[in-house]
């Protein structure tokens, strides 16, 4: 489980996360909510250990990863444009940790991954002649190749146009749920959030306004600015 209490994170003195308390239990995926600038890739690096935190604690099943560095958390991390490298086929992309760590049967780890993505056959081709989407899929299925404890995913599907990020959207939440990953996913598209998550975290100019399940935020939003954002009366 991930646990921080009254994290706050600052650039130059400037906070950008102000006492951030939030809980993630194992296998479930929390959706980060929130208006541009509101501190949410902020938050999800200071999980990552890639920002440092001014005050409070970011601990996993109750031991502090202060002091942890980022290749230490078991956790792995994607982003909006899933740099991958350019040229390494597919296959190679995906089992790249795999060969690092010298998994025994990679070969056969990235043909299931592949699978998982709805890749399959696409293992011989370079990224340059993928689609955004399949570019995605790719990239996530680098990041679980390595069943990390954590997944953290920073705006994954907001570089695709709309139709196709409501499908990967779909995808995203079933593929999740297939591999049981715990997963925080930072996005300002609530329909997304919606889709993707069975948590909700929403913020605000740097805080948690509200979080819990995302049914239960839905019905009951924390103020009216949490109802506007939601999509209450637009
Ligand atoms: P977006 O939806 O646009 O990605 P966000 O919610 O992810 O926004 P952050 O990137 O976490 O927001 O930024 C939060 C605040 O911190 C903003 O005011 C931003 O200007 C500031 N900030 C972010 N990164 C840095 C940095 N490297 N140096 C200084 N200030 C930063
Ligand atoms: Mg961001």
């Amino acid at each position: 489980m991930l646990t921080l209490d009254d994290v706050s994170v600052a650039y130059d003195g400037v906070p950008a996360v102000v006492d951030a308390s939030l809980r993630l239990e194992d296998g479930h995926v929390l959706a980060v909510l929130g208006p541009s600038g509101s501190g949410k890739s902020t938050l999800l690096r200071a999980i990552a250990g890639l920002e440092p935190v001014a005050s409070g604690r970011i601990s996993w099943d109750g031991s502090d990863l202060d002091g942890v560095p980022t290749h230490k958390r078991g956790f792995a991390l994607m982003f909006q444009d899933g740099q991958l490298f350019g040229h390494l086929t597919v296959a190679r992309n995906v089992g790249y940790a795999l060969r690092l760590r010298r998994t025994p049967n990679a070969a056969a780890r990235v043909r299931e991954l592949l699978a998982l993505v709805g890749l399959e056959g696409y293992g011989d081709r370079l990224p340059a002649t993928l689609s955004g989407g399949e570019r995605q899929r790719v990239a996530l299925a680098r990041s679980l190749a390595v069943q990390p404890r954590l997944l953290l995913l920073d705006e994954p599907l907001s570089a695709l146009d709309a139709g196709l990020r409501e499908r990967l959207a779909n995808d995203l939440r079933d593929i999740l749920r297939e591999a049981g990953t715990t997963a925080l996913m930072v996005t300002h598209d609530q329909e997304e959030a919606f889709t993707v998550a069975d948590r909700l975290a929403v913020m605000r100019g740097g805080r948690i306004v509200q979080q819990g399940d995302i049914a239960a935020v839905w019905r009951a939003p924390a103020d009216a600015a949490t109802a506007l954002f939601l999509g209450y009366a637009r």
